[in-house]
């Protein structure tokens, strides 16, 4: 019988076995790889089994052949293996993991936070009061006479009519419950939801927020009041920003003005938001009223002070650009966490 060289057969192995290991797509398919070649019923021993067919001198040369051969495919397993391996790991590695969302501040928040700091960098400390009031220190320490409007059950929300206790509707209570406690000279501002019974629409919403604050001393005049706000302003703004004074009328601010600050959307040309007029109104102040100034037991001829007020959800509006306050409530991530 004519016995094929077993040279050509190791080859046709090899040459068949790397196409294999080439191929085998998984550590499956290389492992039953591996049985075939390597295994104990595999190719390699069945060619170890056919040295008993040579001589001797034969068989030396044919065992070292198949021993290559075998030391040959046992590489190819390894780097195989380890090549797998190593596709597993990197593409573990570059598989985006699930991270926790990391939480934002409110825009009311950020707000807030930006005017005190400002505030404190003037001086002013930081104080708050209770949000449900009697009619005594919303209105009537404040010189709101009866038939001011604002006291209109409809405009108001009362916890009790009868005793006259209400949800506040802005503030300024604050600045009593401080001078009550608190002689001259301090400066202070006060932040916290204010209500009122106003529908909901683009611009008003029946709870909100304001920033009181209130700075009183022997000697203070109005040029005291522009100074500290209109720095308040440009530091909230930009230096860019004009600051305009308004006379106007609050019955706890004698003389009183509203303060309007150069529209920041159109840079005064006239837009939607500032309804053409270039300006945009930002806050109420005056000098305090010797009538609340004595409600408190002040001395009203050896003190003067001013206080303003404003609306948070106001300024957050005009700085982000906002163009519905009812954005603030609706608890809308994709709005809510657009600010930090
Ligand atoms: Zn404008």
């Amino acid at each position: 019988m004519e016995r094929k060289p077993i040279k050509d057969d190791i080859e046709i192995i090899l040459k068949r076995a790397v196409e294999e290991a080439v191929t085998a797509a998984d550590s499956e398919s290389l492992e039953n790889w591996k049985t075939k070649y390597l295994g104990r019923k595999g190719e390699i021993n069945g060619l170890f089994s056919r040295l008993s067919e040579f001589s001797a001198e034969e068989r030396k040369d044919a065992g070292a052949r198949i021993n290559d051969l075998k030391n040959k495919l046992e590489g190819i397993y390894g780097e195989r293996k380890e090549g797998m391996a190593e596709k597993r790991r990197s593409a573990n590695l570059s598989f985006p993991g699930k991270s926790p969302s990391i939480g934002a501040l409110h825009p009311v928040t950020i707000v807030t936070r930006e005017m005190t700091a400002i505030f404190a960098e003037m001086g002013f400390g930081i104080a708050s009061g209770p949000e449900i009031e009697t009619d005594y220190y919303n209105f009537e320490a404040l010189n709101i006479p009866a038939e001011h409007p604002s006291k209109d059950v409809w405009d108001t929300f009362y916890v009790s009519e009868k005793d006259k206790i209400l949800l506040r509707t802005h503030t300024s209570p604050v600045q009593v419950r401080i001078m009550e406690k608190t002689s001259p000279p301090f400066r202070v501002v006060a932040v916290g939801k204010c209500f009122r019974k106003d529908d909901v629409d683009s611009t008003h919403s029946p709870v909100f927020h304001q920033m009181e604050g209130l700075m009183v001393d022997e000697g203070i005049n109005f040029s005291h009041l522009k100074g500290v706000l209109t720095h308040f302003i440009t530091r909230m703004f930009g230096d860019s920003v004009k600051v305009k004074f308004t006379p106007s009328f609050f019955p706890f601010t004698e003389p009183s003005a509203e303060v309007s600050m150069s529209c920041n959307i159109c840079k005064g040309g006239g837009c939607s938001t500032c309804h053409k007029t270039g300006y945009i109104e930002v806050l109420g102040c005056g000098m305090v009223h010797p009538q609340v100034f004595r409600n408190v037991g002040y001395d009203a001829e050896k003190f003067t002070g001013f206080a303003f007020g404003m609306g948070i959800e106001r300024l957050a509006i005009i700085k982000f650009g906002i163009t519905d306050i009812r954005y603030f409530y609706q608890n809308d991530i994709r709005f809510i966490g657009q600010f930090s």
